[in-house]
């Protein structure tokens, strides 16, 4: 691979993987982008050498950045979750008694194409959040998906699914088949002035099967976090799109009897406020997606940390916190 296409974050991962060998593996799970310009995609797993206890059926939480390139700040946001609990790995036998228990793994970052060359869309210009097989119903704004052109944004793609996108749907599956439950967080930048938690779905209005369990989870929320910034509310309620992947996945679950439940969330960081704060912004594309000065990205680093610990906590207690409720299924 050429040296110019080095990315910090996941060299950081790297190097973490060299400091943390017993708590942190990397794989690679494909390569993307075209003959000249490839990029391995990544996957992770935080808590190594507690593979053998922890192996099984036990809970996961999978959390998964970068699936629009230019929204750099979720790809930060995770990494410096993991770089939270490997440093209380040293010294904290809360931190090892939570990975004897659950299962941690994830997709630092899925589209390094569009990370590298700032752009939203994969090598083939695909918006890989509208590339799965689910058609909206609903009216559905342009920023929904169209199949028209990849020179214009939100394009779907011709047909099938992009290698970015089965390596997120294998990932997924995989934790789904081994684990009876899945907490997933998505982490994304741009839309509104506020920091949003989004259920599904994302092709209807209408209400996902596990509703109890959201309901449940913001109450939990509510009242673990009093003061947290978050808008819980289900993606319809911002807008629709066709072709959600985690639609799709979130479907899938109710095909097999073999997989848990899945709990689909998206973190929606809004950068409107970032954009409002700082005319610079509207120098460029990536700065309407991140914020552009040290100490405002920072503040948003620290920010999702007790959050992510706060999710990490229900996957672990997920039986005592669900329990009234029967397991979701369609129909
Ligand atoms: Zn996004």
């Amino acid at each position: 691979m050429h040296r110019k296409h080095m990315i910090p974050a996941l060299e950081r991962y790297k190097e973490l993987e060299r400091q943390f060998p017993d708590m942190l593996e990397l794989s690679v799970e494909g390569t993307v982008g075209t003959p000249g310009d490839q990029f391995p995609v990544y996957s992770f797993r935080l808590g190594r050498k507690f593979t053998n206890t922890a192996e099984g059926h036990c809970p996961t939480l999978l959390l998964c950045a970068g699936v629009h390139g230019l929204e750099a700040i979720g790809v930060k946001v995770l990494l410096s979750f993991v770089e939270h609990i490997l440093a209380q790995s040293k010294w904290n036998s809360s931190i090892h008694s939570l990975l004897h228990s659950i299962k941690i793994v994830g997709l630092p970052l899925l589209n390094p194409t569009g990370y590298f060359h700032l752009t939203r869309a994969n090598s083939r210009g695909v918006d890989l959040m509208r590339n799965a097989p689910v058609e909206s119903h609903e009216a559905i704004p342009f920023l929904g998906g169209h199949r028209f052109s990849s020179s214009l944004p939100y394009y779907r793609g011709k047909r099938g699914l992009e290698p970015e996108s089965e390596i997120l749907i294998r990932q997924v599956e995989s934790a789904l088949e081994t684990s009876p439950f899945v907490l997933s967080v998505d982490f994304h930048s741009g839309f509104g002035f506020e920091d949003s938690l989004w259920t599904p779905y994302a092709k209807t209005t209408k209400e996902p099967p596990h509703m109890q369990f959201f309901s449940e989870l913001k109450r939990l929320l509510d009242s673990t976090l009093p003061h947290h910034v978050y808008t819980f509310e289900r993606q319809s309620n911002a807008y629709c799109t066709h072709g959600d992947l985690w639609d799709f996945l979130y479907d899938r679950q109710f095909q097999s009897p073999r997989f848990g439940n899945l709990l689909p969330l998206t973190l929606e960081l809004g950068s409107w406020t970032w954009v409002r704060k700082s005319p610079l912004s509207f120098r460029g594309l990536w700065n309407l997606f991140n914020p552009v000065h040290p100490h405002r990205e920072s503040r948003v680093l620290r920010r999702h940390l007790p959050l992510l610990m706060f999710l990490s906590a229900v996957v672990q207690n997920n039986k005592s916190v669900f329990r009234r409720f029967e397991r979701a299924s369609v129909g």
